[in-house]
């Protein structure tokens, strides 16, 4: 809980830097953002996932932001060297690809564009997509927090979620009331975006990402069958959830 207010903060000259995977909840949020926050108060940042995300995933963002400056953060490992490193997959309950390839490289990249970017007196706010409806751990998150690790060193850091109260019908809403489309990977069958191949994913999404990047898929299981671990935490291989041999 914190005492301030999103207006405030705006009133504040703050940085809002939002999260951008380019995903639907992303570019939702973005919507939001681009109606409530001054364009000379925000950027956008998006963190690389070199391999194993979509195609067209940079355009689309360029596409949907306007003139909004566009950073990306880059992870020192890419998520194959971070598996191999491993030797297993990431699992629900200890994302390191998550930690290690989104939210550490973003952080890094707020932290530099303070220090670069003086006028905005360290206060920043760091704008994330999570929805409650999406999980119980989400649900429980706190909207607007201040974030007591990153305020330091002349920084005040708030997270916020600005569509966490949104449901999925009003993401997609959001998207079409600002004249845009979703990325295609949606239209093609996807219901979440970021990699390809994710440990949380569902079979369908799983048997969808396989028949439209076969040589990802491919090298996915090759991965498992050479380090005998799988990417879902179900323990079931990619074939015997997709009935796609690899
Ligand atoms: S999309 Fe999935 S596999 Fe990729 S970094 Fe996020 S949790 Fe990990």
């Amino acid at each position: 809980m914190t005492s301030t207010s999103i207006d405030t903060l705006i009133q504040r000259g703050a940085l809002f830097v939002v999260n951008h995977s380019g995903g639907k909840d992303s570019q939702a949020m973005f919507a939001k953002i681009s109606k409530l926050v001054p364009a000379h108060q925000t950027i956008i940042i998006h963190a690389i996932l070199p391999e194993v995300e979509w195609d067209g995933v940079i355009e689309h963002i360029k596409r949907t932001t306007g003139n909004v400056p566009l950073l990306f953060a880059k992870a020192k490992k890419t998520f194959f060297e971070m598996v191999e490193h491993r030797s297993m997959f990431p699992s629900p309950s200890y994302r390191q690809c998550t930690s290690d390839l989104k939210r550490n490289p973003i952080e890094r990249e707020i932290r530099r564009f303070l220090k670069d970017n003086p006028s905005f007196g360290g206060l920043v706010v760091n704008c994330m997509g999570m929805r409650a409806q999406e999980s119980t751990g989400r649900a429980n998150l706190e909207p607007l927090q201040l974030n007591q690790k990153n305020s330091k060193a002349g920084r005040e850091w708030y997270d916020w979620l600005p569509i966490h109260d949104w449901l999925i019908d009003e993401v997609f809403s959001a998207i079409s009331d600002a004249g845009q489309e979703p990325h295609w990977a949606y239209a093609a069958g996807m219901s979440r975006l970021s990699c390809c191949f994710c440990i949380m994913a569902n079979q369908s999404d799983l048997t969808t990402a396989a028949r439209l990047a076969p040589a990802l898929y491919q090298r996915y299981v090759d991965t498992e069958r050479r380090l005998n671990y799988t990417l879902s935490p179900s323990r079931k291989s990619l074939p015997d959830l997709t009935g796609i041999p690899g």
